[in-house]
């Protein structure tokens, strides 16, 4: 099956727009606590807790920006589309829901 390039060159760049504003924003979420910020004790403890939620979405998406990247830079390949552990090829309706995969879903 003739993959649709074009399409999922689209959707992969999209995918990367999306992902650089969350990057953005939850860059913003991770800036240091100041101490002298009079927000009481347990606000703090949520400030807190909301900064290490937006450190962890902060890491996983700077991880599917670089996957999104590497699909990018691969989309000419010979082998993109398949599965790099079964070596099946991947169905397009996944490609189009998780570019930045490089499995299908049995495999990952
Ligand atoms: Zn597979």
């Amino acid at each position: 099956m003739e993959l649709d390039k074009k399409s999922i060159e689209a959707k992969i760049k999209e995918e990367i727009a999306k992902t650089l504003k969350d990057i953005q924003n939850l860059e913003e979420q991770v800036k240091p606590i100041s101490p002298e910020n009079a927000i009481g004790r347990i606000s703090r403890m949520d400030a807190i807790n909301n900064k290490s939620v937006a450190e962890a979405s902060l890491r996983q998406a700077k991880d599917k920006l670089s996957k999104l990247e590497n699909a990018r830079s691969k989309i000419d390949d010979p082998d993109f589309g398949i599965c790099v552990k079964c070596k099946q090829s991947i169905p397009l309706g996944r490609i189009m829901l998780m570019p930045h995969s490089n499995k299908c879903v049995n495999c990952a």
